[in-house]
């Protein structure tokens, strides 16, 4: 199978410890506590995490925290939330990179002591205009030949405070002529007067991402830094930093290609926007694809594993189809859950040879391909509730269901002849009425004649009022996600649907993410926010019809 044979991590992975360049394998999961997690980053986290698991490893978390302006305590929290859901294990390896800051200066003072890294003067604009283009080769800045001395102390000064933001820089002493952009003297360091979540007002210069990330690997060992294809052009400037600032031990970059999904909203800056503009009910609304927001929806932690493994990994950009995950929270429930009776669209029944007033408990298999589930007992009388599109007055070819003259059978019950039906004065059917044969008790092994329909039903008297919502991908498919014009998002107004239901009492104990097989209608999970015990609110996972084949 897929996952027997080796990604192409795998293999480096298995070379580098073959050829003694490692005796170990650690890796780590390094998230900016800029905002909720979502699909892509579940990958890159079962990724890291199978890894060390795989090659008995270690497995660090790393909040890559370096950069105050964005960054908040509560999406600490919510990130670890996420990552212990889906099952990552960091035992005590949980790191902040905010603390390697004295490392990082230190670093820094080195660089300047080797002449490899100076203070720049140019502003931000002349520093890209310096900078270059890929067909022109970049300029040296007037400062970069200040001697060392000098250096030293103005960074001093950089790190005391003496300069506003953006009147000074640190540049790492490269090479302006590099066919790589990213080589041409990049920035190391930045003076910002913020108060950062960890080190409050400590530092008021705050290092670069390419220059704090390998020091935070370095410092950590870790032997394999994954990360995605953008920053393969960057590979020689992480490696830049671990030789020069002469860590015994270097960490390498490997680079895999993101996971995107079609139609579905990742970018935090569109999500932001849904939130705040309340289109969507806040980072978790379950038709977005965060992780909050599929555990909301229903998803479970096996079945985000299992369609990670299946995506697979691969240095080649591509995009997967929403309707795999979906395939895979099927395959996931399948045989996990009871299958239950709710009627979402609901009209009554009424059997008129049925004796008035009486109940009686029928058995029914929790789930018809995992007998481990057991039975259950379902209340049934004299008035039901069913589906709306269960009954025809004028059924067109092949309707099997409910219309005059018609005999269907009833789920777990028996089966009933349609004799007619009442109207409102617009000529809306309002009750529908059958008559029901006692011999054709489900389970008395009847097999006198048979019926081409089943429906399913839940008693009137028993039934629990309960409020569903039903979802469509909150992007119009049709459309792409964003507008060519001016690059808003294509949304579906049909995106959500809100009905009152009638569920079978069974479901009265049911807790917040509890999920169940409705028969017919798909899976369904009991809303974390909204439910409450005397007012269920059930979420649509995934209806049962699949266009996916694996
Ligand atoms: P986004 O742009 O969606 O916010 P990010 O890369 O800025 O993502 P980080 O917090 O920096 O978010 O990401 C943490 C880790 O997750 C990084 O190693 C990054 O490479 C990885 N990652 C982010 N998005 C994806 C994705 N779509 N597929 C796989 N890995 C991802
Ligand atoms: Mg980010
Ligand atoms: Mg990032």
């Amino acid at each position: 199978t897929a996952t027997e044979s080796r990604n192409f991590i795998e293999q480096e992975i298995e070379k580098d410890l073959r050829e003694g360049v490692y005796d170990h394998v650690c890796t780590r999961f390094p998230p900016e506590p800029n905002g909720y997690l979502h699909i892509g980053h579940a990958k890159s986290i079962l990724l890291n995490y199978g890894l060390a698991q795989k090659y008995n490893g270690e497995f660090h978390m790393r909040f890559d925290d370096t950069n105050p302006t964005k960054e908040r305590m509560e999406f600490v929290d919510s990130i670890k939330e996420d990552i212990q859901w889906l099952g990552a294990d960091w035992g005590d390896h949980l790191y902040f990179a905010s603390d390697y800051f004295d490392v990082m200066y230190e670093c820094a003072v080195k660089l300047i002591k080797k002449g490899k890294a100076y203070v720049c003067d140019l502003t931000p604009d002349e520093i890209r205009e310096y900078r270059g283009t890929l067909t022109e080769p970049g300029k040296e800045s007037p400062y970069r030949n200040r001697s060392v001395e000098e250096n030293l102390e103005l960074f001093e000064n950089m790190k005391n405070g003496v300069y506003k933001d953006g009147e000074k820089v640190l540049r790492a002493r490269i090479d302006m002529a590099s066919p790589n952009i990213n080589m041409r003297d990049p920035i190391l360091y930045r003076v910002a007067h913020m108060t950062h979540h960890n080190t409050g007002d400590k530092w008021c210069i705050y290092p670069m991402y390419d220059f704090a990330h390998p020091i935070e690997d370095a410092v950590e060992k870790i032997t394999h830094s994954i990360c995605t294809l953008e920053f393969e052009d960057h590979r020689p400037l992480y490696d830049w930093v671990v030789r020069e600032c002469e860590f015994d031990h270097g960490p390498r970059q490997i680079e895999f290609a993101k996971l995107y999904l079609t139609n579905v909203v990742t970018g935090k800056r569109y999500i932001k926007k849904l939130v705040e503009e309340k289109i969507v009910d806040g980072w978790d609304d379950p038709r977005l694809v965060s992780i909050a927001a599929l555990r909301r929806r229903g998803f479970t932690p096996e079945s985000i594993r299992m369609f990670v493994e299946l995506c697979g990994v691969s240095k080649a950009q591509s995009s997967v189809d929403y309707a795999m995950l979906e395939y895979c929270i099927r395959e996931d429930l399948k045989l996990k859950r009871p299958r239950m009776m709710a009627v979402l669209d609901p009209i009554k029944l009424v059997i008129d040879n049925y004796p008035e007033g009486e109940v009686e408990y029928l058995e029914a298999d929790n789930n018809l391909e995992n007998e481990a589930l057991g039975k259950r007992m379902v209340p049934f009388g004299r008035e039901l509730y069913i589906e709306r599109e269960d009954f025809m007055e004028e059924p067109p070819k092949k309707y099997f269901r409910l219309f005059p003259g018609n005999e269907v059978r009833l789920m777990n019950a028996y089966f009933v002849k349609c004799t007619g039906c009442e109207k409102d004065e617009n000529g809306n059917v309002t009750v529908v009425h059958c008559t029901y044969d006692p011999e054709t008790k489900c389970g008395t092994g009847f097999t006198g004649r048979k019926v081409k329909g089943t429906i399913h039903w839940v008693a009137a008297p028993t039934a629990v009022k309960a409020t569903v919502r039903l979802y469509e991908n909150l992007i119009d498919e049709e459309k792409g996600v964003y507008n060519k014009e001016d690059g808003s998002l294509n949304l579906n107004p049909n995106s959500l649907e809100v009905r009152e239901c009638y569920v079978e009492p069974n479901f009265q104990d049911a807790k917040a993410y509890d999920s169940f097989q409705f028969v017919r209608q798909g899976y369904f999970c009991v809303d974390s926010k909204d439910s409450r015990p005397d007012a269920l609110v059930f979420n649509r996972i995934v209806s049962l019809k699949s266009s996916f084949k694996l």
